[in-house]
């Protein structure tokens, strides 16, 4: 059964770009491995992430990610059986930091802060949606 699982969770200490981009490299490198594709986001100090793939291998992981020392306030913010993936390109995606995106997140937040911990399922979608067709990536 395809899922798909959507977490936020914010970095333990300060995150570099070297840190963001080993996180990266690693997810490439396992999520391949066992079919999950997504994206990871680190919009005003809270990651969002979004995991595709096999219940199982999605359910594995999650337990692993939220086990990860480098980051802390874990929350499963929606969990799906989907038809198929958003996200069908990327092992693992990354956002870049250009003024596109940030009005991206502008669109979808109630306050001038994007805070992923208050959206709603139906926003988190339309967000990911929008991300997928008007975003700018890194990777
Ligand atoms: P390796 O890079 O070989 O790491 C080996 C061990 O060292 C792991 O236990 C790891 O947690 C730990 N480690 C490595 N670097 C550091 C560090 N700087 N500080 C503390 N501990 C460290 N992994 C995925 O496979 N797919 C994902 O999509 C994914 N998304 C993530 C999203 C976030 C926000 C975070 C924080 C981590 C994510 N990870 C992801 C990493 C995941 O938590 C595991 O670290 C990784 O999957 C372990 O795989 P490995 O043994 O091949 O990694």
């Amino acid at each position: 059964m395809l899922v798909q699982l959507t977490y936020a969770s914010r970095p333990s200490s300060v995150f570099t770009p070297d840190d963001l981009a080993s996180i990266l490299t690693t997810s490439q490198r396992n999520n391949a491995r066992v079919g999950v594709t997504g994206v990871l986001c680190l919009i005003n100090g809270i990651f969002l992430q979004q995991l595709e793939g096999d219940r199982t291998e999605v359910n594995r992981l999650y337990h692993r990610i939220v086990a990860d020392p480098r980051h802390r306030d874990p929350a499963l913010l929606d969990f799906a059986e989907i038809i198929g993936r958003r996200f069908t390109s990327w092992d693992m995606g990354s956002l870049a930091p250009v003024a596109a995106n940030r009005q991206i997140f502008h669109k979808y937040s109630r306050s001038t802060a994007f805070d992923p911990y208050s959206m709603s399922s139906v926003t988190l979608q339309a967000f990911f949606a929008e991300l997928l067709a008007n975003g700018e990536w890194i990777a």
